[in-house]
């Protein structure tokens, strides 16, 4: 307003100042007089232009600041939102630490938008300048899909996220621009594209190519060069097939406040400003930009660049090198990077499409005694769900074998379903080899501390009582005498309904775990099972029972859960899965 008031009156009184002119210039010659109401009227002109670039960039003001406000109120939404489910949840440590995850990424998203104004500022004025420091590319991009994914999908659209060649993870850079630039050109692609739509997204790497303009970009980028480490190309493409920009607005798409004004875009919020910061940035770190749009189908944007790298993490990983890892996927790409993955961190892969065949597997595997050190549970499966694959496994091989989900699923949204099924770590889609192998040697490495310790061997567990429920004497032999050495009360049912006389009669609470054979004569271990389940105490539905047979297919894996039986433990037994499950049922 301010701004519209000083040019107006600037304006009115060179006019005024023409008129008095033109009276006192009367009588000189005519040729003076027309070049003085020439010069003036100039004047006027260049007043008149001077005054509409006034109004349209007030006008623009305006509609840039209540922009900015809806801009702002989306993240603010989503820490709100977060605050509020981490208070109700205060005691669920995960689930409050998730939700800080999320405000601490909406938060820098925050404020990196407030930023922009600022950095427009900047801009114009020539004082932009970029950070250097060390970065994980799995982290930056993990953190772009927690700002991005839940916007795709609440416009229901497709977000594909691939990861290609991937040269060198730990980069240097202006991280928290580069993370700018993704959001910006993901996030348009899911604002400018109609509900439903198609929105993939690609990020690889290459060795700079010689033509590449590497001359152009900042000393910075040269000087932070490791001796010995390459600097790489990082190469970023998003294509949608949204509502597209016609050549005439593609020559000014990197002007600032410039947006498209059409029904289509009517509705949509934006301040104009993201493209014209992207291509800045871009251009300060030495990389290109480059944009391909048709009206009405779609747009891609490609982006290169380069990037110095970081030195890898001094502290190797702890993997169970030489072992082999069960792949559960149908899919052939997944497959094939998670088993290019495993084999570079020195683990031999073992592929499965189909679960039945995945549980066939293990249950020799376990049979034979040669598990894997772990099982990898994909996105699809040719017979059954990835989820009730997990089950079954966790019933075969116990507690303790390493189950990991790769999902690009959210994981505080299928948490409590993939922890039920027997999944115990999650590794997010797009996949990272320093994520997948670190969560890995993880797992494995508990594992073999929780077992492998020497106060598990001489555990003394004297004062416990186990239900063995065996018909075969040898069996019976060798169970008693590998259970016998942990101190623990053990008595011994003949069959099924031997033991069901012996629960019946123990006082409540009485055992404290029961081995159960299922073939036996008289009885077998399904109905004992099912008829301690269904006696009127309470330790008949709480007493872990473990089932014991020479093999175990899926059918019986079924029957067994059916009959209300807690895990498997197959024959022969190994003394190291025995001292494991007592381990796990006995220690408090
Ligand atoms: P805004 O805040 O308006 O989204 P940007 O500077 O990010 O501003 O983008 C400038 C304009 O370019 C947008 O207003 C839109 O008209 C157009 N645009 C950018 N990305 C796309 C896309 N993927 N599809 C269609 N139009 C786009």
């Amino acid at each position: 307003m301010a701004n519209s008031e000083i040019n107006q009156k600037q304006y009115h009184n060179p006019t005024s100042l023409t008129e008095q002119s033109m009276g006192k210039d009367i009588g000189e010659d005519s040729t003076g007089c027309l070049e003085r109401i020439r010069l003036l009227e100039q004047q006027n002109a260049a007043l008149e232009e001077a005054l509409q670039e006034a109004r349209d960039a007030n006008q623009a003001k305006s509609q840039f600041l209540s922009s900015m406000s809806h801009d702002i109120r989306t993240p603010m939404n989503a820490i709100v939102g977060m605050v509020s489910i981490a208070l109700s949840h205060i005691d669920e440590k995960p689930r409050v630490q998730d939700c800080l995850g999320k405000i601490q990424t909406a938060s820098a998203h925050l404020m990196s938008l407030v930023n922009d104004v600022l950095d427009m500022s900047r801009i114009d004025s020539g004082r932009m300048s970029l950070r250097e420091e060390a970065f994980s590319l799995a982290d930056l991009v993990h953190d772009i899909s927690v700002v991005v994914r839940p916007q795709a999908v609440q416009r229901n659209h497709n977000l594909q996220m691939e990861i290609g060649t991937i040269l060198q993870e730990n980069l240097v850079g202006d991280v928290l621009r580069l993370r700018q630039i993704l959001v910006n050109i993901i996030g348009n692609a899911v604002k400018y594209t109609p509900d439903g739509g198609e929105i993939r997204v690609r990020l690889s790497q290459c060795p700079v190519p010689a033509e590449f303009p590497m001359a152009g970009s900042p000393a910075s980028i040269r000087e932070s060069l490791v001796p010995g480490s390459e600097p790489v190309l990082l190469e970023f493409q998003c294509s949608d097939n949204g509502i597209g920009m016609s050549r005439e607005f593609l020559d000014r798409i990197f002007e600032p406040f410039e947006r498209v004004h059409s029904a289509a875009t009517s509705k949509i919020e934006g301040t104009g400003l993201g493209m014209s910061i992207v291509k800045n940035l871009v251009d300060r770190m030495g990389g290109r930009i480059q944009v391909e749009s048709r009206e009405g189908e779609g747009s891609r944007f490609d982006i290169a660049i380069p990037l110095a790298t970081a030195p890898q993490d001094a502290k190797s990983l702890n993997l169970p090198t030489g072992q082999t890892v069960l792949v559960a996927e149908s899919l052939e790409e997944p497959a094939g990077q998670m088993a290019a993955i495993l084999q570079d961190g020195g683990l031999q892969p073992l592929r499965m499409q189909a679960g039945l065949d995945a549980v066939t597997w293990l249950t020799e595997a376990q049979y034979e005694n040669h598990m894997p050190c772990a099982l990898l549970l994909g996105q699809e499966l040719e017979d059954m769900s990835v989820l009730e694959l997990a089950r079954h496994v966790r019933q075969l091989a116990g507690m303790d074998f390493p189950i990991l989900l790769v999902s690009e699923a959210d994981w505080a949204q299928i948490e409590f379903q993939a922890s039920r099924a027997g999944v115990n770590a999650f590794v997010p889609c797009p996949l990272f080899q320093s994520r997948l192998l670190g969560t890995l040697a993880d797992l494995t490495s508990h594992r073999h501390q929780d077992t492998g310790s020497p106060e598990d061997m001489e555990a003394d567990y004297s004062g416990c009582h186990i239900l063995l429920v065996e018909d075969n004497a040898l069996n019976q032999e060798i169970a008693l005498e590998l259970l016998s050495v942990t101190g623990a009360n053990v008595q011994v049912a003949d069959d099924g309904a031997q033991a069901v006389e012996l629960f019946a009669a123990s006082p409540e609470g009485y055992f404290d775990l029961i081995f159960m054979d299922v073939q036996m004569p008289v009885m077998d271990g399904y109905e004992a099972t099912r008829q301690i389940r269904a006696m009127p105490r309470q330790d008949a539905r709480d007493i872990w029972i473990v089932a014991m047979t020479a093999n175990a297919f899926v059918e019986d894996i079924r029957l067994s859960q059916k009959a209300g039986m807690n895990e498997h433990f197959s024959k022969p037994l190994d003394p190291g899965h025995l001292r494991e499950i007592l381990h796990r049922q006995l220690r408090n």
